[in-house]
């Protein structure tokens, strides 16, 4: 990892890459931005890419691909079956986690679908340190449901654990105790855990998982989508990792695990996803759905192009520039607001910045989407696009009821070696200006509610003419500025 001093005292990360494509970008003006988010109703899901600056909805498929994953592309062998495209992504699959077996599937939520229809029964249990959307909606669908046993301090906002994607030991043995081992469908840990910030596992609680599992015969799971940031805080954060190579952490990673799966949309930086395992009998078990849902054995729905770009993009994984990149420029960005009273989910993880609706408007009740308000916010005073992670992407309950969430999340996503450190700085200090300007910050509710995933379709207004005076509020501070 680029451990540079400067002169200055000042520490900034710095990039191991140079661009050598670029996108061209537009910042809209203030007003156009008003306009644009009424247009899209207040959901950042429906701006258009023509009206936003940065965009931080996501990581998924929009990190920076490298010069050598574009060669790559150009040189793939497009067959049907057996194509040698195939063959080189297979034993590099076999080089990095030493898994003899390799399913292709389109992205990581094609993965979870032949997953749960294999291993999972109705009235079966999957006990995992925390769920991801996709995980859970196939998990629901096939019958079984999902025990989240993080620790307690994986869902505290602010904590100084550094390694707050852990399970509790005790609570998975006590699960497994309680429904007995036959009703536990396999026991699953996402690594860098998402939806609660990007929080990292360490591999010494990875190794206690597994030998829980062993004891009671129990499949483990590995979702490994954000396995490239838990390999840099397992090197950074974890004292008896810290003289092992990125490669041995991840072997050690896999060699405990029965079955791995991944989204190449985060994980290689290109587009697909995949399925490992050492076991026949267990490829065995899930190859004709493969085939069914995806795609013939050998592409498994991907394009050749992306299978070329995922096998050098795992490869160019195993190194410490690369994993560093994100988690480094993630963590500036926590520090600078922290700094400056702003707040936000620490430790710092992977995959992006999160702001907290509810301490940063204590006034906007959770009943008027705090979460969803200063995504709108953000948006209207930058060209900032971020994603809500908060009660707006619940769903309300059979009788209508809302279903309120644990935290209320403006996640501010980093893909990979996309944004410069100005395009940064701008954001913290447009982030900044609003918290100064936070009382300002009103409401919202719903006007057109759709019954399934309302975060992605749904739309709002505001509960007042607030929006209105943040603008003039932001025009008198800032002047003529975008
Ligand atoms: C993104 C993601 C998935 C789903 O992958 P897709 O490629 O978006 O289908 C599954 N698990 C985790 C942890 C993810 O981050």
């Amino acid at each position: 990892m680029a451990h540079i001093k400067f002169y200055s005292g000042e520490e900034v990360p710095l990039e191991m890459h140079k661009v050598r494509i670029v996108q061209k970008l537009s910042l809209p003006h203030i007003e156009r931005r008003l306009e644009a988010l009424n247009e899209a109703g207040n959901n950042t899901f429906l701006l258009k890419n023509t009206d936003i600056y940065l965009d931080m909805l996501t990581d998924s498929g929009v990190n920076a691909m490298s010069d050598k994953q574009l060669a790559a592309m150009m040189e793939s062998d497009d067959s049907y079956a057996g194509s040698s495209t195939f063959t080189k992504l297979e034993n590099k699959i076999r080089d990095i986690f030493g898994t003899d077996y390799f399913l292709p599937v389109h992205q990581g939520r094609a993965a979870e679908n032949v997953l749960a229809k294999v291993f999972v029964r109705p009235g079966q249990v999957v006990p995992m340190n925390y769920h991801f959307t996709t995980t859970k909606a196939h998990i629901c669908v096939n019958g079984g449901s999902v025990d989240e046993i993080i620790i307690d301090e994986g869902l505290e906002v602010t904590s100084s654990n550094p390694f707050k994607g852990n399970m509790d030991i005790a609570k998975l043995e006590a699960i497994i105790q309680k429904r007995g081992a036959e009703n536990i469908a396999f026991v699953r840990v996402e690594t860098g855990t998402n939806l609660i910030g990007g929080q990292p596992h360490s591999l010494e609680n990875l190794r206690q998982v597994s030998n829980v599992c062993n004891k009671y015969g129990v499949l483990l799971v590995l979702d490994a989508s954000l396995l490239a940031d838990n390999l840099y805080f397992i090197k950074t954060r974890e004292d008896a990792c810290k003289q092992m190579s990125v490669r041995e952490i991840t072997r050690a990673i896999a060699d405990l695990c029965d079955i791995i799966y991944f989204s190449a949309r985060k994980l290689g930086c290109a587009r697909g996803g995949g399925i490992c395992t050492r076991s026949r009998d267990l490829f065995m078990k899930m190859r004709e759905l493969v085939t069914l849902y995806e795609g013939f054995l050998t592409y498994g729905g991907m394009s050749v192009r992306e299978i070329e770009a995922i096998t050098v993009g795992l490869e160019e994984t195993m190194d410490d520039d690369m994993i560093s990149q994100g988690p480094q420029f993630i963590a500036y960005m926590v520090n600078e607001l922290d700094r400056k009273g702003v707040p936000v989910i620490t430790p710092p993880g992977g995959l992006g910045v999160h702001l907290d609706a509810k301490r940063f408007i204590p006034h906007v009740p959770q009943t008027e989407y705090s979460a969803g308000a200063l995504a709108s916010a953000l948006f209207l005073v930058s060209g900032v696009r971020g994603m809500e992670r908060g009660s707006v992407s619940e769903q309300r309950d059979d009788d209508g009821n809302e279903v309120y969430s644990n935290m209320e999340l403006l996640r501010l996503a980093v893909p990979r070696r996309v944004f410069t450190m100005s395009q940064l700085k701008y954001a913290i200090d447009r982030i900044v200006w609003l918290y100064e300007n936070r009382a300002l910050i009103g409401g919202l509710k719903f006007v057109e509610e759709p019954k399934m995933l309302r975060f992605f379709f749904g739309k709002l207004a505001p509960t007042s003419d607030w929006q209105h005076k943040l603008v003039a509020k932001f025009r008198s501070d800032l002047g003529d500025s975008l």
